[in-house]
């Protein structure tokens, strides 16, 4: 009897535990519209309950902590940390009804961006796209991902504006490989947690110590990205070589540097070498 009711406590018990972990596993793809209440500016409202939504339904993409903090209004370094891995997430987003991300992202004044960027103590950046009050995209982009070449320079603000002078930047998207574009929701379906996890961490290998060394790292694996076919050979590379030297007008050696790029890329686990130069993706 006893028994009985022991086995009928534990079966209880753990069916609690799973249903929890259904549940913490689970987003709420909606934003809490009641915060809205009492702003008039769109931006304001849009701020406000996007904040609110990554506060309460986000998980460390870094570490797997179950939820981000959220710094203080107006906190210059970034919007939200990690209390477990110490990492620092800003948090970009737009409207977009057919959730599309586009190919820039409006981000603050300019000068601060490239400072932070070239000391490399930008925060990881969370791109938001939401309509009808709700979450249909939401990716990370880690920092190392970003180079000065991805930051456009606005024009400055008009004689009459407030802030008379003041350059804005924009976020350059577009030009950042796909693999730095880790989807957490895409299309308003959630991607598997773990799998968001396992896709960072095979990107850390790409961080580098020197910005320069980033910049011909990452310009090297978008041209190895925008190849249409999984394998590829050198000379499907060297077909960039004119549009790399643009970028990199000092390197007179930009068929060397692009073979020294995709050493890095197969040591890293981006591509394998399958014989003399014929390569695949990976
Ligand atoms: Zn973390």
């Amino acid at each position: 009897m006893l028994n009985g009711l022991e086995e009928k406590v534990n079966f209880s018990a753990n069916l609690n535990y799973n249903l929890l972990l259904c549940y913490i596993s689970f987003m709420d793809l909606n934003f809490n519209r009641k915060l809205a209440i009492g702003y008039k500016s769109g931006s304001q409202i849009s701020r406000v309950v996007t904040e609110d939504w990554v506060e309460h339904n986000m998980f460390c993409p870094i570490c797997g902590a179950r939820i981000l903090n959220h710094y203080e209004a107006n906190k210059p370094v970034a919007d939200f940390f990690c209390d477990e891995c110490k990492s620092d997430f800003e948090l970009k987003s737009k409207e977009s009804k057919n959730a599309n991300i586009g190919n820039k992202i409006t981000d603050g004044a300019y000068a601060t961006m490239i400072d932070r960027i070239t000391s490399l103590k930008n925060p990881h950046l969370f791109v938001m796209t939401y309509y009808n009050w709700a979450v249909n995209n939401l990716l990370i982009i880690p920092n190392y991902f970003f180079v000065p070449d991805i930051i456009e320079k606005r024009q400055p603000l008009k004689e009459t504006a407030r802030r008379a002078g003041w350059i804005g930047c924009n976020i350059e998207i577009g030009k950042i490989p796909d693999s730095g574009k880790i989807f957490i929701i895409k299309n308003s379906q959630q991607e598997d947690k773990f799998k968001v996890i396992d896709l960072y961490q095979r990107t850390l290998t790409l961080q580098t110590k020197r910005i320069e060394n980033r910049g011909w790292l990452l310009d090297v694996l978008k041209c190895v990205e925008r190849i249409p076919t999984d394998n590829f050979k050198l000379d499907d590379v060297y077909v960039f070589a004119k549009e790399l030297k643009r970028k990199h007008p000092d390197n007179n050696y930009v068929h060397d540097k692009i073979r020294q790029q995709l050493q890095y890329l197969r040591d890293k686990g981006f591509i394998k070498f399958t014989s003399r130069g014929h390569y695949q993706k990976i």
